[in-house]
């Protein structure tokens, strides 16, 4: 893989003398984390002193590139962002109603700490009618946010140096979140031929008595690859064998499916593994919901009591309004959600063949999300037109940004390099205007 080594232009304290110390097993690539993922948060006075376990963490690339986009939209340039990965509706009228209803109710006080008991009733019935999971109401847990919910838990279990696996390309905040905890993100690359998907031979092959968690996404961000039952089955089958191995599983994008993908989650796969499953959801993506904070899961007691725990001194409770909206999302019709995905599905099929259209770009038909993950291995060594080289897909998404206003985000962003990832989540003619863009750019490199 051409991607370049990338723990350089970030301060992980955990790297000395140019070498990354994350542990690297025989088929894992610990260090690729894309060149300049983050900044590195630096001590703007002598009075602040930032502590230490912050400088392994930042701000992630994708804001980076916004940022930069942001910044050329001031300008007076037109930009066109395809590197925010939240859908472009808003979120539906009913809920919104709800949000309306528990103000004027006056549900504005503190909450149970992890979620008022109908929520959590809402979540056990959304649980058992999708996924076919019985949770009790103390395996449920109610955050700001699915990023709460994976602070929490990593907060909750993380001993220094234990070990969690991740597959990438992966969401960044995963590795982010174990490392800011003292653990050791492991990064496995998944190859495109494997549809960027885990197999059990590179689990079994990075799997110490150190490993205390392995991470799944599915569908994924920022791939857009699913696991069915039979991509899960055999990696179960891995963690049957080793019990210390807990698994969370990220099932945000769950309601993004496309084509007759049928969504299923490992709880309701191997039930014997329930005990070490934390199963991971939210209402953002799927109901557009990204501002009003809301995640949630399902797991057993003692780790969701665990979380509470920490959750009781960061932010007591999530926000009483938004949970009131969450349990109208959930208990809501499910209709507007499948239209919605209708709309992304015609949105991602033409993205997809705009890609593969053009020289030196492939691009992998994702089952979900809204994203396609390009390999641009094939522009790799060709020159701009003001003579620059193209060395790696940083190289390229900075080009498209100053040629020709596309803010696209580098695969190296996500621990898989040389790829970008497009979120199709804009308009349709603000999508099509962007893969023109993308295309002629590309035809200005020469060999
Ligand atoms: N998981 C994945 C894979 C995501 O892409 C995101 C949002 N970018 C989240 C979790 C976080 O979602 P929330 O808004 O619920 O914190």
């Amino acid at each position: 893989m051409p991607g370049r080594p990338i723990c350089g232009e970030r301060r992980i304290p955990s790297i000395t003398g140019g070498r990354c110390r994350w542990p690297k097993a025989s088929n894992s690539t610990s260090c690729e984390r894309g060149s300049g993922v983050n900044a590195p948060v630096q001590a703007t006075s002598s009075l602040l002193r930032p502590a230490s376990r912050l400088s392994a963490i930042g701000v992630s690339e994708i804001l980076k590139i916004t940022d930069l986009a942001a910044e050329l939209k001031r300008q007076g340039r037109d930009v066109i962002v395809l590197g925010t990965g939240e859908p472009d509706f808003d979120t539906p009228e009913h809920v919104k109603d709800a949000a309306r209803r528990a103000m004027d109710a006056g549900a504005t006080k503190y909450t149970a700490l992890d979620g008022t008991p109908e929520l959590k009733a809402a979540i056990r019935a959304k649980f058992k009618r999708d996924n076919g999971l019985d949770f009790a109401q103390d395996e449920i847990t109610v955050s700001a946010g699915a990023k709460q919910i994976l602070f929490n838990a990593m907060m909750a279990t993380l001993e220094p140096g234990d070990e969690v696996i991740i597959p990438t390309p992966y969401w960044v905040t995963y590795a982010d979140i174990v490392l800011v905890m003292g653990g050791k993100p492991v990064l496995v690359p998944c190859r495109e031929a494997n549809g960027f998907r885990l197999t059990a031979d590179d689990l079994a092959q990075v799997i110490t008595p150190s490993t205390r968690w392995v991470m799944l996404n599915s569908p994924s961000n920022p791939s857009g690859a699913a696991y069915s039952a039979m991509h899960y089955r055999p990696i179960l089958d891995v963690l049957l064998a080793h019990p210390q191995v807990w698994l969370m599983v990220d099932d945000i994008y769950e309601h993004i499916v496309y084509d007759d993908f049928r969504f299923v989650t490992p709880a309701a796969i191997e039930p014997s593994l329930r005990d070490r499953i934390l199963t991971v959801n939210g209402v953002s993506k799927a109901y557009a919901m990204t501002g009003w904070r809301i995640g949630y899961a399902g797991g057993p007691a003692e780790l969701i009591r665990a979380m509470a725990v920490v959750q009781s001194q960061s932010t007591s409770c999530p926000s009483s309004i938004s949970q009131a909206a969450a349990m109208a999302a959930l208990n809501g019709p499910a209709d507007i959600v499948r239209e919605r995905c209708r709309s992304f599905q015609a949105r991602r099929d033409f993205a997809v063949t705009a890609l593969n259209k053009i020289e030196g770009v492939t691009c992998r038909l994702p089952e979900g999300a809204f994203y396609t993950f390009a390999g641009c291995a094939g522009l790799i060594g060709r020159t701009t037109p003001d003579n620059h080289r193209i060395d790696s897909d940083s190289d390229f998404a900075q080009y498209l940004l100053r040629r020709v206003g596309v803010a696209v985000v580098p695969g190296s962003a996500f621990g898989l390099a040389p790829y970008f990832r497009i979120s199709y989540a804009t308009s349709p003619s603000e999508l099509e205007e962007a893969c023109r863009r993308i295309a002629h750019a590309t035809r200005e490199l020469s060999h």
